[in-house]
């Protein structure tokens, strides 16, 4: 399938996308740079009120934009309407903080006057992932433009009617044209935008591969990159926690978004003394999940986003059984219409086999059972991700030790993670490098220019 909208409930094609020609990319990039020379000199106070006009937007229409991403991608109508709301969110974060976290920063040294200044680089693209259609977009899209840099938006080829409503938001709030624009490409053809001379910098979302290959063009041509890419977070459960907490907290952290989100709680390390009592309350709760028509208020699970996800996710559940891994619950697509995959449970995974090492991609939970806080970290840090991590234990020195011996971008201690304007985000080990939102997402896209005045 190519650029395409296709109803992941139904397997209907809603409607489908010529890609841009080369001659239309290269009038968007000529674009993109004319833009980007007189949008560099506007002001913060403009583009702060440009991007609080794209909150109210968001805020004003986000039942369109939640039915445009659950139609696109699965996800339950509630959550994609929270995700507008939080798209607003980040828009007023930067448009109120931007200024702020650029301002000047003056250093004593021996000059009669030396300070830092940020300014901004010029055109960057962003290949973004469907499972946040606009989240993704918003937190990319919020601190470049605030920078004074211009937008160039390549989405997965599943979610185009999402990126073209982001591209019309930002129109519509009053960004000069060309300061955001949705290029409507394969990704076969995102290596050729990366070399251009015009675009300065790039981000990306999504897997390994997608990651390792934009990265390899970009460092032939000296250009930065801000990867975000998967994860396989754990979620310690130690015996003092509060478990009913932590029980509750756990369905939410691995089914959110239908399972598919980077930074959901995918391994479930237990202490062997409450993981009994864990196991079967976990298995309760996921049984009790209703699995059904996103768009229906009461659906807990909508599809998976495209059959080749549900394929692949078959797939790894397959193998583990393979591997030894025993069912508790689950472990089937459920047949029929749609990309459905219901709330799955594996336990009894062995340590070395690649199950364990693995990504899952949807709501599968692996469970593991551990002696101790020891074994519990090393557990935590064996696989190559090093997204998030939530660890649960009401005990201080358990949660120092957590906080500072796990190899991960964020520790969560007592909640499940989540991404926050206010707090940076990103991962380490092969989750990716570079950090988006909070002051730290604002700096990596700007020239951090040192001044010295004799
Ligand atoms: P994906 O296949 O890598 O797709 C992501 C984006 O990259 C899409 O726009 C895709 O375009 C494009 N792409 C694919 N191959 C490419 C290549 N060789 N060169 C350049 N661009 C390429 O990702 P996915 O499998 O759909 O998404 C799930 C993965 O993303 C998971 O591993 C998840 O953990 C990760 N993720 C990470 C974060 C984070 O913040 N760390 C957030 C969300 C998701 P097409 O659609 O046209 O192929």
């Amino acid at each position: 399938m190519g650029i395409a909208t296709v109803n992941p409930a139904t397997g209907e094609l809603i409607k489908a996308f010529e890609a841009l020609t080369d001659v239309e990319i290269e009038r968007k990039l000529a674009l993109a740079q004319h833009t980007f020379e007189h949008y560099r000199h506007t002001s913060f106070a403009q583009r702060s009120q440009w991007l609080t006009a794209a909150a109210q937007i968001l805020d004003a229409e986000k039942e369109t934009f939640g039915k445009i991403m659950t139609l696109e991608m699965g996800k339950p109508l509630k959550a994609a309407i929270a995700e507008v709301e939080k798209c607003a969110a980040v828009c007023r974060f930067y448009a109120d903080r931007a200024a702020e976290f650029l301002a000047d920063v003056p250093v004593q040294t021996d000059a009669s006057k030396s300070f830092v200044c940020y300014q901004p680089i010029g055109v960057v693209l962003a290949v973004m992932p469907w499972n946040y259609p606009f989240w993704q977009v918003l937190r990319f899209a919020a601190p470049a433009l605030m920078a004074g840099n211009v937008g160039l938006l390549k989405h997965a080829s599943n979610v185009p009617q999402s990126a073209l409503a982001i591209e019309d938001v930002l129109q519509r709030a009053g960004f000069p044209e060309g300061a955001f624009q949705t290029l409507l490409i394969g990704a076969d053809k995102v290596a050729a935008v990366v070399e251009d001379h015009r675009v300065k910098a790039a981000t990306l979302t999504g897997s390994e591969p997608a990651g390792a290959s934009l990265a390899a063009t970009a460092g032939k041509q000296i250009k930065k990159v801000v990867l975000e890419l998967g994860g396989s977070d754990p979620f310690i459960v130690l015996p003092s926690a509060d478990l009913e907490a932590a029980i509750a907290t756990a369905v939410t952290a691995r089914m959110i978004n239908n399972g598919q989100s980077c930074i959901a709680a995918k391994r479930f390390i237990v202490a062997d003394t409450i993981y009994d009592e864990f196991e079967q309350r976990l298995v309760a709760k996921y049984q009790a999940l209703k699995v059904g028509d996103p768009m229906l208020p009461d659906t807990d699970i909508g599809p998976l986003a495209t059959p080749g996800i549900l394929k692949d996710l078959d797939q790894q559940v397959q193998t583990a059984i393979h591997q030894g891994a025993r069912v508790l619950v689950g472990g089937k697509p459920l047949g029929g219409r749609g990309n459905f995959y219901p709330p799955t449970i594996l336990t009894e995974i062995p340590l070395d086999s690649s199950t364990a090492q693995d990504e899952l991609f949807g709501p599968v939970a692996m469970l593991f059972r551990v002696a101790d806080i020891d074994t519990a970290i090393q557990l935590a840090n064996s696989t190559p991700f090093g997204l998030g991590a939530s660890a649960w234990t009401a005990d201080e020195a358990e949660q120092t030790r957590l906080m500072h011996e796990i190899d991960a971008g964020s520790v969560f201690i007592n909640s499940m993670v989540k991404s926050d304007p206010r707090l940076p985000f990103g991962g380490t080990k092969r989750s990716g490098f570079g950090r988006e939102l909070s002051i730290q997402g604002i700096h990596e896209f700007v020239n951090i220019k040192t001044v010295w005045v004799k």
